[in-house]
């Protein structure tokens, strides 16, 4: 895997002989986070027609009734719209950050301040929280404040209290976010506010957990544990932010069910120029193992007070979905931007005019590293699908993976979930060109079948007598059982 390659230059063309997918059926996904300037039944309404596959809670900011109200919300616009919508909430993490300040802070280069832990700052103190911050802080290091926007460089430490010099000058503010790059700060993956907030998340039937700062694949798993522990069914999304993280993706991603490339912090942790062949490699890591990318954060950041992106942002975009990403995602462009609406229909907009070039990622049999009857009856069945020019591939499946393993080859042809799952189909919206739609509970794998085509039919996403490939398993309803191909007519 080279971070080089992206998803559509393994593609095999057939030359003109098949049709495109219609420019109408966007098949990247858009997340878009939920805050005051999207958050009224009128705005949401409104975004969920613009495009918005996955609505992002960011538990950095907002109170408990805030959160609760969004979502109950959400739920209620997603019902009116009549289409899934992955509810994703994005925990905090063991994030450092200013704490209370009188008043702003300005700070100029050359001059000194002292770093400290909240609970040990003098008067004139910048106080960080978590406190831990005092005792990891060395001469040398660089803390960085607010992405990166005020560089502080230590000078001596002494009790806990850093001594620093201002390397670039700016205005701090309280609560705004510290890094301190290459640093393990000893404190636990999940902080208590977290448990806090993922017990809330849990009470609110979220699809996605979004996981901040994690450092390995066991901070995951300790997550997905808590999870499971609760009776929820949501999955866990990685955010790869920092360098530890980036050493550690591979690992990662086998234990993570999506993952972010969460851009903001990452850039400050490991430097702006490296980010984009991060992005790309680390998409590429979620293609080959089917699982959904969600690129994030200053897509398009312009947006926040103009109604029209940069031309820069426009790229940005479209070489994020040119790297394979599955959906791409909006930050204060839809919480607090002037423009929530347009942004999320300028995503959308660019997604359609870029789509068409990429590429089918047909891989030759015995090409995967690990060849798994799963992943030869998914490559099997969208060669199938292409070859025939089938209207759309139909994948009958429990939990979506067999959905998302037919995804990962990024086919020309439209992907229908069809589940009786509810979180299953909420999972699947942000996934990479999969409509998930309701079928009911099946016993018998013709009367599964029967669903399927009833529903694709009912969708008007494919017509009676198109044909259609379907792809499930004879053991219905049990999770990683794809041995069926099947050609029919709808
Ligand atoms: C990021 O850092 O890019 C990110 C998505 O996380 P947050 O918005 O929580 O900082």
């Amino acid at each position: 895997m080279t971070p080089s390659t992206p998803a559509g230059t393994r593609s095999q063309e057939r030359g003109g002989s098949l049709e495109r997918v219609a420019a109408s059926s966007r098949r990247t996904k858009i997340v878009a986070t939920i805050g005051p300037a999207s958050s009224s039944e009128e705005a949401l309404a409104r975004i969920i027609e613009a495009g918005m596959d996955g609505a992002r809670l960011n538990f950095s900011h907002g109170a408990h009734e805030d959160h609760a109200e969004n979502a109950r919300r959400l739920r209620s616009a997603q019902a009116a719209a009549d289409r899934p919508l992955a509810l994703i909430a994005d925990l905090q993490g063991p994030k450092l950050r200013i704490g209370e300040l009188a008043q702003k802070i300005s700070l100029t280069k050359g001059e000194s301040i002292v770093v400290a832990g909240e609970d040990g700052a003098h008067t004139d103190d910048l106080p960080v929280s978590p406190a831990v911050i005092g005792s990891v802080l060395e001469p040398g290091q660089d803390v960085l404040v607010d992405d990166g926007l005020v560089r502080l460089r230590v000078e001596r430490v002494e009790a806990g209290r850093a001594f620093c010099r201002v390397v670039t000058a700016g205005v701090i503010e309280a609560h705004k976010g510290v890094n301190v790059p290459g640093i393990q700060l000893p404190v636990p993956s999940l902080t208590s506010k977290d448990l806090a907030d993922l017990d809330l998340a849990i009470e609110l039937g979220v699809d996605y957990v979004a996981q901040s700062f994690v450092r390995s694949r066991a901070d995951v798993a300790a997550l997905r544990a808590r999870l499971e522990e609760a009776g929820s069914g949501a999955w866990v999304i990685a955010k790869i932010e920092l360098k530890e993280a980036v050493d550690s993706f591979e690992d990662i991603l086998d234990e993570a069910d999506a993952v972010m490339i969460a851009r903001g912090d990452l850039g400050v942790e490991i430097g702006v120029a490296e980010v984009p062949l991060v992005q790309k490699r680390i998409i590429l890591g979620a293609l080959d193992r089917g699982k959904p990318a969600i690129t994030a954060t200053q897509m398009l950041e312009s947006m926040v007070h103009h109604a029209e992106p940069t031309r820069a942002e426009a790229s940005d975009v479209a070489n994020a979905i040119l790297d394979g990403t599955s959906a791409v995602m909006l930050s204060a462009e839809t919480a607090v931007g002037e423009y929530p609406i347009e942004a999320v229909e300028t995503m959308a907009r660019i997604a359609r005019a870029i789509e068409p070039s990429l590429g089918y990622r047909h891989q030759l049999p015995g090409a995967a590293e690990a060849p798994t009857v799963g992943r030869a009856m998914s490559n099997a069945a969208c060669d199938l699908a292409e070859a025939l020019g089938a209207k759309a591939i139909l994948v009958p499946t429990f939990t979506g993976r067999t959905a998302s393993a037919v995804a990962r080859l990024r086919p020309l042809r439209p992907i229908l979930a069809l589940t009786h799952v509810n979180i299953s189909l909420q999972h699947m919206a942000i996934e990479w060109g999969v409509t998930p739609l309701e079928i009911p509970e099946s016993t018998d794998v013709e009367d599964l079948f029967g669903s399927a085509i009833a529903a694709a039919r009912a969708s008007g996403l494919v017509e009676p007598g198109d044909r259609i490939v379907l792809t499930a398993g004879t053991a219905v309803n049990i999770p990683g059982s794809t041995n069926i191909i099947k050609v029919e007519s709808a």
